[in-house]
């Protein structure tokens, strides 16, 4: 068991999630975070800390291929363990659907 950062952290990158993980298993794409699956104890500390409601459990039903998508830009963007300053349209972008095509491959810049 994992939690997964699906599709609502795209564009708003709080990182609210990022100040409470005991084991700093996030990491950084350039317009959202994912979390790692063999790093997360399963705590469920970040799940409600979340603005945009993004972090679901990976036994969430809806949970789609974000799966798969934390597992494999975990591996490729870098960790992140502090909270860093989010976008400054974070909250335009917050609950809008249809977010996914916007997802960015690319790691966050140090
Ligand atoms: S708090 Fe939510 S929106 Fe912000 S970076 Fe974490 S998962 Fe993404
Ligand atoms: S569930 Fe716990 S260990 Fe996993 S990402 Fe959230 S805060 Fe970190």
């Amino acid at each position: 068991m994992a939690y997964v950062v699906t599709e609502g952290c795209i564009r708003c990158k709080y990182m609210d999630c990022v100040s409470v993980c005991p084991v700093d298993c996030f990491y950084a794409g350039e317009n959202m975070l994912v979390i790692h699956p063999d790093e997360c104890i399963d705590c469920g500390v970040c799940e409600p800390e979340c603005p945009a409601e993004a972090i679901r459990p990976d036994s969430d039903l809806g949970i789609g291929e974000w799966a798969a998508l934390n597992a494999r830009f975990a591996q490729a963007w870098p960790n992140i363990t502090e909270k860093r300053e989010p976008p400054a349209d974070a909250d335009e972008w917050k609950g809008r659907p249809g977010k996914a095509a916007l997802l960015s491959p690319e790691p966050a810049q140090p």
